[in-house]
């Protein structure tokens, strides 16, 4: 198998066997082995050999063939021009890429197939069409890197232009971070060795080892940013992410292929910045996805009302990322506080619903790809600007001064603009009439060449119609035969001679005069250079606006950032959210706290519940039934801390919330089969990860830890765990369990309490209080919940006599508790029993050695 055919599925031939088309295929196919080719013939994009069966399934179109090539017939599939960007959106959904070839030579001159070209490059992480885009959702991509020490990671949005590294040992943190930033694509060396960790993504891309060399890595993003060295950006050192980043750099180059002016700078994440939270709690609070992958009853759904796309983006960042500075947290605070006491959150709202995703349009300006439309919204952005400034000088706060600088104006380019484009102009630049009468004198000039047409040849046909005497004469125009002057059979004969036929119809005949021909000329010229000329000042324009691109973002991040502060103001006078003090004591003390999310979607009212965790009170036991609301009240005391530590306000009446550097949740048991780990493994691993992690500072949520394993090593687990937990780490604990024995640990240990939800019974069915209490549950209800949940009467029957039959075996452990207890442990084996009496110190060596013979033998 020769090289063309290793990629492309082609018959092994030499290039020379192929015609002269498939010849130009094949070495553009060549160039792009890996991706879909479309190779544009006439009003098709088609595809061939193994990318036509390729694209044939995922697209589901169908599998043709087209005459012969080197001796054998080409498969292949093609979709209509117009279409392309639908099939362009569900490639990308499925993680493909696609290489667009179009032809860029002219027709007219070309001896053999037109010169075609690969003119862009479409990939899931770098694609900036809009139509390709979730407006609300980032669209990332990033590369991995591991230098036998550590891992190096980086992520860029080539829709804003942020382009952030970072580096770490833990695998664990590999995982939070790709769960945190969730790339479309993601690049990888050859020599991975963690592909455990990310098979199973979507759009992942193997590159070649030397893609990621650190030499090259300094080179191409200091060429990238035209900077000598990259100590400005503060990460010279971070070496290992660097080669992550270089081998981004390189693919995004050369996927775009053209300048990328809005990727200014290289940016180091800082994990002490952050607090930090690995991939299970993200999951676990249902941040911005559900636990089922959607986006119903999220924090994000409840709390998103931003006007922006780039807002919501912006937005949900935050609460992936919540931090740890307080003088900016504070200032968030402060600044939601003014909007409110202002009034000021709906009016800016309105206005900044106007501005849109001036994000993503200044990001498709950078690529030189933005369109008519992306040029009006621009414009339309401008024209509020200056009514958020008056809008905005009405408040003397100083952060909403400084955001207000910040979102400049932007006069002369809002003028330019609403000289130069249409009102409403068409979506693409291709056929012209884009660009608005009297922004170019040359231009109006043109176009009163073409639009006189009608009139001059209206001129024509009624002269025509006087001198032959043909009163349904008509002239005509169509695509092929250009103009021509239209005459029924019945009256050709009343042509004259000067007339010259072009085309015979079944009725009628059609025929061309030299005046009419050289006025086609001139019109169709003239409609050529005007689209010419249109095209280039479109260019022009393109032009005047790039150099104040850096401004023109700085103002579009500014806005964004205005559009989730007024957004948060919104919900917090919305839902009656409070703002959180935050402190410097070690404490999280809440009253009348809330699940955001839950009270939501409930349809009785929410029972508000208190939290106090504080020095000599670090770690909270709760027990209650199954259904009390205990889940509900350890995530609720999560998000109100998350939600703090994006600065914004929180649902609870009072909170009072101390430094915190980590948040970690076990909550819930699922098997992560992908993986083929048990529910139980999924549990250890992440109950490690807490106790290998967690500071005097952390947040940790315990959820029925050891339940997935006998009743005796579970609990013996979630016991040593708690201790641990309480006295080694001294963590922010809220530890709900069913093992009612660690209800006992207060009473061994400083710094525990025991507080419980309760439910109270009625007949045969129990109602819940969801209030939380101080002290431990009495009891369980579990036969109660069963019976709510329809296990048939009979069996809750049966069970009730088991449970008595058990109570009867073990007494409880104190007055009146009946907690299930665990089965009665077995008798001990008689070798146990005989180590238990035996005492060392009395025994004669000889003995000693008798003994160990009548223990062999026992065994
Ligand atoms: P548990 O973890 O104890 O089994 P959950 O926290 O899952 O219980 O709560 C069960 C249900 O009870 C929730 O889905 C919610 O409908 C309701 N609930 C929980 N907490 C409250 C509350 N504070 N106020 C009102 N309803 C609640």
């Amino acid at each position: 198998m020769n090289a063309l055919s290793a990629h492309t599925g082609a018959p092994s031939a030499a290039l020379s066997q192929h015609t002269p088309m498939m010849q130009q295929y094949l070495t553009l196919k060549a160039e792009n082995p890996e991706i879909l080719l479309f190779y544009r013939m006439g009003d098709f994009y088609e595809l061939f050999y193994d990318d036509a069966r390729r694209a044939a399934q995922l697209l589901d179109i169908s599998l043709t063939k087209r005459g012969q090539s080197a001796g054998t017939p080409i498969p292949m599939a093609g979709v209509p021009y117009h279409a392309i960007e639908g099939y362009l959106a569900k490639l990308v959904q499925l993680g493909e890429s696609a290489a667009i070839c179009e032809q860029v030579g002219d027709p007219a001159t070309s001896k053999g197939p037109v010169e075609r070209k690969v003119i862009r490059i479409v990939t899931p992480g770098t694609v900036s069409d809009e139509a390709l885009l979730s407006e609300r959702q980032d669209n990332l991509i990033a590369a991995v890197y591991h230098d036998g020490r550590q891992f190096g990671y980086g992520t860029l949005d080539i829709g804003s232009g942020r382009f952030f590294i970072n580096q770490f040992e833990k695998e664990e943190t590999l995982l939070a971070e790709l769960q945190r930033t969730n790339p479309a694509e993601l690049l990888y060396p050859e020599s991975f060795e963690f592909m455990t960790h990310i098979a199973g993504r979507r759009g992942l891309r193997r590159r070649p080892e030397w893609e990621f060399e650190l030499g090259t890595a300094r080179k191409l993003l200091c060429q990238q940013f035209g900077t000598q060295d990259l100590v400005g950006f503060g990460v010279e050192r971070s070496e290992t992410a660097l080669c992550a980043a270089g081998c981004l750099m390189q693919y995004v180059k050369d996927t775009q292929r053209t300048a990328l002016p809005h990727i200014r700078s290289v940016r180091l994440d800082q994990p002490d910045h952050a607090v930090i939270m690995d991939a299970a709690t993200r999951r676990n609070l249902e941040l911005t996805q559900n636990l089922a992958g959607g986006y119903e009853n999220t924090l994000a759904e409840v709390l998103d009302r931003t006007q922006t796309p780039m807002g919501s983006r912006l937005l949900k960042r935050w609460l992936h990322q919540p931090i740890r500075d307080r003088v900016l947290l504070r200032g968030r605070q402060s600044t939601i506080s003014e909007l409110i006491e202002q009034n000021l959150y709906d009016e800016l709202g309105a206005l900044l619903r106007q501005v849109g995703d001036m994000e993503r349009v200044l990001a498709r300006l950078a690529l030189r790809s933005a369109r008519p439309r992306d040029l009006t919204r621009l414009r339309q952005a401008f024209a509020q600007l200056p009514h958020l400034q008056t809008l905005l000088a009405g408040s003397e706060h100083e952060a909403v001064q400084r955001l207000r600088e910040r979102a400049a104006t932007f006069p002369e380019l809002q003028d330019l603009l609403e000289r130069a484009i249409m009102e409403t102009p068409p979506v693409l630049i291709r056929d012209g009439g884009v660009i608005r009468a009297g922004f170019n004198a040359e231009l109006d000039e043109i176009r009163d060449l073409a639009d006189g047409a009608t009139a001059v040849l209206a001129r024509i046909e009624e002269r025509e119609k006087q001198e032959t005497g043909i009163n349904t004469l008509k002239v005509g125009y169509n695509k092929v035969h250009g103009f021509f002057i239209e005459v029924s059979r019945a009256n050709s004969h009343l042509v004259p001679s000067h007339y010259i036929r072009r085309q015979t119809l079944k009725n009628n005949e059609r025929y061309i005069i030299d005046e009419l021909k050289q006025y086609e000329d001139k019109i169709l010229t003239a409609q050529s250079r005007a689209l010419a000329l249109e095209k280039r000042l479109y260019e022009e324009l393109l032009d005047a606006l790039l150099p104040q691109l850096a401004e023109l973002q700085e103002s579009a991040a500014a806005l964004a950032e205005l559009d989730v502060l007024a957004n948060l103001a919104e919900r917090a006078e919305t839902l009656n959210y409070q703002c959180p003090t935050l402190t410097d004591e070690d404490q999280i003390l809440i009253e009348g706290g809330r699940h955001p999310v839950v009270e939501q979607v409930m349809k009785d009212p929410f029972i508000a519940n208190p939290v106090s965790l504080k020095q000599g009170r670090q770690m909270l036991i709760i027990t209650g039934p199954n259904m009390g609301g205990k889940s509900t009240y350890m995530r609720q005391t999560a998000l109100i801390v998350l939600l703090a530590h994006i600065g914004a306000y929180v649902p609870a009446d009072s909170a009072r919330i101390g430094p915190i550097d980590r948040i970690f949740t076990r909550i819930g048991a699922s098997d992560d089969l992908a993986s083929g780990r048990s529910t139980f493994m999924v549990e250890m691993t992440e109950t490690a990860n807490i106790l290998n992690n967690a500071t005097a500072q952390s947040l940790v949520l315990m959820d029925e830890i050891g339940r997935g394993t006998s009743t005796y090593d579970g609990l013996s687990l979630a016991w040593a765990c708690a201790e641990q937990l309480a006295s080694k780490i001294g963590a922010y604990t809220l530890f709900a369990t069913h093992y009612f024995e660690l209800t006992r640990l207060p009473e061994l240990l400083p710094n525990l309490a025991n507080v419980h939800l309760d439910a109270v019974e009625h007949g045969d069915t129990i109602a819940f209080m969801h209030a939380v209490q101080e002290g431990a549950a009495s009891r369980s209800y579990g036969l109660q919940v069963a019976a709510l949940a329809g296990v048939p009467k009979s069996v809750i029957h049966q069970a009730r006599h088991k449970l008595a039959e058990l109570e009867r075996a073990v007494p409880a452990p104190s007055g009146d508790e009946r907690q299930a207890q665990p089965a009665p442990a077995p008798q001990p084996h008689p070798v146990v029993e005989e180590l238990e009496a035996l005492r060392p110190d009395e025994l004669t060596p000889r003995q000693a050695l008798d003994l160990l013979y009548r223990l062999k033998q026992l065994l």
